[in-house]
């Protein structure tokens, strides 16, 4: 019976509000110097509500660090050349530094050709291919806010990369690659899985780091992970009402080393990245 591991629970709130202040001072900064705020625009197709209370989560958050932000709330029957037109005058207008569309978008209009149209240099959610791209090259300014995310709650738990075992549940463009990608950038050794993945159980328990991202609730338990292993747990689906991650929670403590809660764990951290983001954006373009 192995002896039970002491598990440090992330506080991912805590981590969100300590680099908002300090994104908080370097906008403030800027302005004393007679700069404008940066400013990210948000588009959100049609009226899904978790769709609609996210943006607002993100428009709440800009206005807390001094960052602009503007609005376009689109009705679900936008064309996409609607919206096409939109982006091409948010790509021209100085005063946009990042441009979010809220996903999922109508089925009317595909995703891949409107990450295609933002402009490389706003790309503030990383959609775009040569944002991908970048990241693949290790030369990148700007990444996927959730993969971010996680590599910074990695990092504030100093958790050691190099030489790691990591594994990765889920081979999205939006998590699972790029979560790999920068973990493989950090000298980890990565193992991608994903639903046709043969004995997923014994992969993930030879991880030193797994991070779980299949939106599968509670799929992780805790014979699935390696004592003292970091867990971070990106799922989140609502059952019953409730939020639930991919991790079962409550059984791997006193296994893992590192847990996050699906609640208060990486999604603040998500939304923290995307003002990064938008913040580098600016500075880039503006020489700053
Ligand atoms: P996708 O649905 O795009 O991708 C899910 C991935 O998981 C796919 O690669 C899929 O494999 C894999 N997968 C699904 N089921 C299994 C399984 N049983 N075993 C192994 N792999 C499996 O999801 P996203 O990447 O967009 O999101 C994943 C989860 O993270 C969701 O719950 C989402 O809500 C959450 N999320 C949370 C965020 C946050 O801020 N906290 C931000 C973004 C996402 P295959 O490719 O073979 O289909």
């Amino acid at each position: 019976m192995p002896e039970p591991v002491q598990t440090q629970v992330f506080d991912g709130m805590a981590l969100a509000n300590e680099l908002r202040r300090q994104l908080a001072e370097e906008i403030e900064d800027l302005t004393k110097a007679g700069k404008r705020p940066p400013c990210l625009a948000v588009v959100l197709v049609g009226d899904d509500p978790a769709s609609r209370s996210y943006i607002k989560g993100k428009q709440r958050a800009c206005s807390r660090i001094g960052m602009d932000a503007v609005e376009h709330m689109l009705p679900a029957s936008t064309s996409q050349d609607e919206l096409l037109a939109l982006l091409a005058d948010m790509n021209a207008d100085d005063a946009i530094d990042g441009i979010l569309v809220q996903l999922p978008l109508p089925d009317a209009i595909d995703p891949t050709v409107i990450a295609e149209a933002i402009d490389p240099a706003k790309d503030a959610d990383a959609l775009h291919p040569m944002t991908a791209g970048r990241l693949v090259s290790g030369k990148y300014d700007i990444a996927s806010c959730t993969p971010l995310g996680v590599l910074a709650c990695l990092d504030h738990h100093r958790i050691p990369l190099e030489g790691a075992n990591a594994v990765v549940v889920g081979r999205s463009q939006i998590v699972g690659k790029p979560v790999s990608l920068l973990l493989q950038l950090r000298n980890a050794t990565v193992t991608m899985c994903h639903s046709r993945t043969r004995d997923l159980e014994t992969i993930c328990r030879s991880a030193d780091v797994l991070v779980v991202a299949a939106g599968r609730p509670r799929m992780v338990g805790a014979d699935w992970v390696k004592p003292g292993a970091a867990v971070i747990d990106v799922g989140v689906t609502e059952v019953d009402g409730k939020l639930v991650g991919d991790v079962d929670f409550d059984a791997v403590q006193g296994v893992a080393g590192l847990i996050t809660p699906s609640r208060r764990g990486i999604g603040p951290m998500t939304i923290t990245m995307l003002l990064r983001n938008t913040l580098h954006a600016y500075r880039t373009r503006k020489g700053l």
